[in-house]
């Protein structure tokens, strides 16, 4: 089924965050089906490790060895054949006859009355399942010890091969947006390079004739230019290539040549800017040349306004795929919050990964917050710990959608749902962590 982004609009004039998500997951599941008919070779790479980070996984890697390859020593201590051991509290008395060091293992074969010293993660030696704690031991005299059996059974602190992970067995599954620990697995793996989805080519302009651009004099009348910047860093954290395409000009002709250049190079375009009452007009016009575009009043803030659709491809782009357009608003905190709100799953899911929603939390809000019902609101916020070692949240100053500074000094958002009303102190909400942990 063919989903246009118009259709969404139809049904309401004031859109759920729930009902504007969906509307642009089953278009970019549109988008990939119609991609699967394009025959396009270079879908897949190879990233060595060390350039992996944040791609997309292409397959399911499959662990090429048991890990541990071997069965190893959990423990410093001695290494013996556990059928000896009895359950009563005796003392049994066992003859040190070498050492197995991790990487250096034993090559002699363990009797009765006889153990190995041997340290964490090296080689169990033919004869052995069994290794006692170095600490549990007294020596009895040179090259013999002495412990009490029932403080063990047979097998204890011995790790088994393939305990880990058995050969043959996915190790990380394909669509997974690669993680410091997931480069280290295919490390430990022995795996030096990975297969990768291609990165995603991301356009980003900022529209509006008041902008100027950092490191420029600021004319009377002014602004800087932060979105492109705020995005650049928002887009950076998934690995892809941006192009940027700077500054447009409120007027038809500039905007029009920038879509389409964008639309000729890019899969998404994101632009900010322009899509308010009153501006929206222009782009609309421009829209409908150029692609299928919808113009939604969501029901959120900041971030009421934004367009969202697709832009046609452009003749001689190869491979001929449309290109993905979020029209996102002007307000720089409304930039960041719809990114995170829409445009980071949409392009997770176009690049085939299998988790989109980044994770939620709860904390206690320290103070009262304001909050209509009708709309979700995102407030930004500190996460902190209260003396009885709780997790508390609480507003980073003024919350007007053009104060940057609210999402500088914040590290997560409070998500406050479409219905609720006016949060009191002591009340818990939801947050999401601006980063992640690892
Ligand atoms: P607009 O949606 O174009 O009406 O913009 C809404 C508000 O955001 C206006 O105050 C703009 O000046 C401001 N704005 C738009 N684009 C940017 C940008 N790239 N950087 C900073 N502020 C912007
Ligand atoms: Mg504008």
């Amino acid at each position: 089924m063919s989903h246009s982004p118009n259709q969404a609009i139809l049904l309401t004039s004031s859109l759920h965050v729930d009902d504007a998500r969906k509307a642009i997951a089953a278009l970019v599941e549109d988008l990939i089906e119609e991609s699967k008919t394009i025959n396009d070779p270079a879908d897949v790479e190879t990233a060595a490790l060390d350039q992996a980070i944040n791609r997309i996984l292409a397959a399911d890697l499959l662990s090429p060895i048991d890990v541990p390859a071997a069965d190893n020593s959990a423990m410093d201590g001695f290494a013996f054949d556990g059928k000896c051991l009895d359950t009563n509290s005796t003392a049994i008395t066992l003859r040190v006859v070498g050492t197995a060091l991790a990487g250096k293992p034993f090559e002699g074969s363990i009797g009765p009355g006889e153990c190995l010293k041997i340290m964490t993660g090296a080689v169990m030696p033919a004869g052995c399942d069994t290794v006692i704690p170095q600490e549990f031991t007294s020596a009895k005299d040179e090259n013999v010890i002495e412990f009490k059996q029932d403080q063990l059974r047979p097998g204890e602190n011995r790790r088994l091969r393939g305990e880990d992970l058995k050969k043959g067995k996915p190790a990380i599954a394909a669509g997974r947006l690669l993680r410091p620990s997931d480069l280290g697995l295919a490390a430990s793996l022995g795996i030096a390079s990975l297969p990768v989805k291609r990165k995603l080519k991301v356009a980003i302009l900022s529209s509006g004739d008041e902008l100027c651009a950092p490191g420029q004099a600021l004319d009377a009348g002014s602004i800087y230019d932060s979105n492109r910047y705020s995005l650049t860093g928002l887009l950076n954290r998934l690995n892809l290539e941006i192009i940027d395409c700077g500054i447009v000009h409120d007027d038809p002709v500039s905007l029009k040549q920038a879509f389409i250049e964008a639309a000729s190079k890019a899969d998404v375009l994101i632009s900010s800017g322009g899509v308010s009452v009153g501006e929206a007009d222009f782009t609309k016009q421009i829209m409908q040349e150029l692609g299928d575009v919808g113009f939604w009043k969501i029901a959120m803030r900041p971030g009421r306004p934004m367009a969202f659709g697709v832009l046609k491809p452009v003749s001689g782009k190869f491979p001929a795929r449309k290109t993905l357009f979020f029209g996102l608003p002007g307000n720089p905190v409304a930039v960041m919050v719809t990114f995170y709100q829409f445009v980071r799953a949409a392009l997770l899911q176009l690049n085939g990964a299998n988790q989109t929603e980044p994770p939620l939390t709860q904390a206690i809000a320290e103070a009262p917050i304001r909050k209509k019902p009708g709309r979700t609101e995102f407030q930004r916020a500190i996460l902190g710990r209260g003396a009885d070692g709780k997790p508390t949240v609480l507003l980073t100053g003024s919350q007007g959608a053009g104060i940057l500074r609210s999402m500088s000094e914040a590290n997560c958002f409070v998500i406050l749902a479409h219905e609720q009303g006016n949060v009191a102190a002591g009340d818990w909400v939801d947050i999401a962590l601006f980063d992640g942990l690892l």
